[in-house]
């Protein structure tokens, strides 16, 4: 099998602003790997504060390529992806990238979607949250507005000023709201005080809340929490499932971070067995990558996976937004395909 890459540069309709920082452009690398006049797709979309490059991807990849020429069949996908992940230590979203691309051949080869091959229910459409970046009230309510079709918003918080933010959302509509602290807060007590008054603006859930490092007070807040609390940061892969246990209510599942859709299937597996619910989550990526997460839809409690209607240059068409729920395509693999030349 032949492997072949393109970095490209994806740009936001609007600069996106998180607790720590606010950027215009995420730099994705696209993945294809082609036999017998077939081709599937992936994609490692490479947000900076996760530490992988475009640099450290294709590098990645150029041992990937190495690889592949000894494998014929996409079949072979469990051994070749063990092998893979053998390569390096973390590289994540590349690892990612090459899941997703064979899992894309297999389908193309078999003309049948991931989900299909699967087993899964065919996913219906559902509904996404739409994320509101942190800006000023103008550019807030203008945003409020541009989601007036999604029936769940996704709120960046994480500084000290999450009540005012909250209240200004309220100013303009009462949808129910997801709170993505991206680790911003820092006491105990504060955060059970928050969670308390975030249950009266009728948010439904909290992600990350408190720093990476802060299990016993992640565990001292759950047991007080009235609304469920879903780990991002503090979980990537399948084998750090087992730290988590006692501190969150459910887990936000990345394909860019579970290095794929075997293990994100693992993960969700673990979840059932566990109890916890499952967000399905995504990076700021592009249609090929979100298309391949949402062959995971009927399996997910939380779906948010609206990166591709947050772009201005999405090079592939795939999953749609209609009326705020994502709609899969009939195509096979991912159910994606690029626009550009590839
Ligand atoms: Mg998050």
């Amino acid at each position: 099998m032949r492997l072949s890459y393109r970095p490209f540069e994806l740009e936001f309709k609007h600069p996106f602003g998180v607790s720590s920082n606010t950027r215009t452009h995420t730099p994705t690398v696209f993945t294809k790997i082609e036999v017998h006049g077939f081709a599937g797709y992936g994609e490692a979309c490479l947000p900076p504060y996760l530490g992988e490059t475009t640099e450290s991807t294709i590098a990645f990849l150029e041992k990937v390529q190495a690889l592949l020429k000894r494998f014929l069949n996409p079949l072979q996908a469990p051994e070749i992806l063990m092998e893979v992940d053998k390569l390096s230590e973390g590289n994540n979203a590349a690892k990612a990238s090459v899941d997703i691309a064979l899992n894309d051949l297999i389908g193309k080869i078999a003309g049948r979607p991931f989900y299909d091959i699967m087993g899964f229910n065919r996913p219906l459409p559902t509904p996404t949250a739409c994320t509101i970046g942190i800006s000023g009230e103008k550019e807030t309510a203008q945003k409020i507005k541009e989601a007036n079709d999604f029936s769940i918003l996704k709120i960046k918080a994480g500084t000290e000023n999450d009540k005012a933010l909250v209240e200004l959302i309220r100013k303009y509509t009462n949808k129910p709201i997801y709170i993505d602290v991206n680790q911003g807060w820092k006491d105990k007590y504060f955060v059970v005080d928050m969670l308390h008054w975030l249950k009266e603006q009728n948010v439904v859930l909290v992600e990350q809340p408190m720093p990476v490092d802060k299990t016993d007070d992640m565990a001292w807040v759950l047991q007080k929490s009235p609304l469920p609390l879903i780990a991002d940061e503090s979980i990537k892969r399948y084998k750090d499932l087992d730290k988590i246990k006692g501190c969150f209510s459910g887990i936000n599942i990345k394909l860019m971070k579970s290095t794929g859709l075997i293990e994100a299937h693992r993960m969700i597996n673990y979840a059932r067995q566990n109890n916890l619910k499952v967000l399905l989550g995504c990076m700021a990526e592009s249609s090929c990558g979100a298309s391949a997460m949402a062959q995971l839809m009927s399996l997910g409690d939380h779906v948010d996976l609206d990166a591709p209607n947050l772009l201005k240059n999405d090079p592939f068409s795939g999953i749609t937004y209609t009326n705020g729920k994502i709609t899969l395509t009939d195509l096979p693999g991912i159910g994606a395909i690029p626009k550009i030349p590839f």
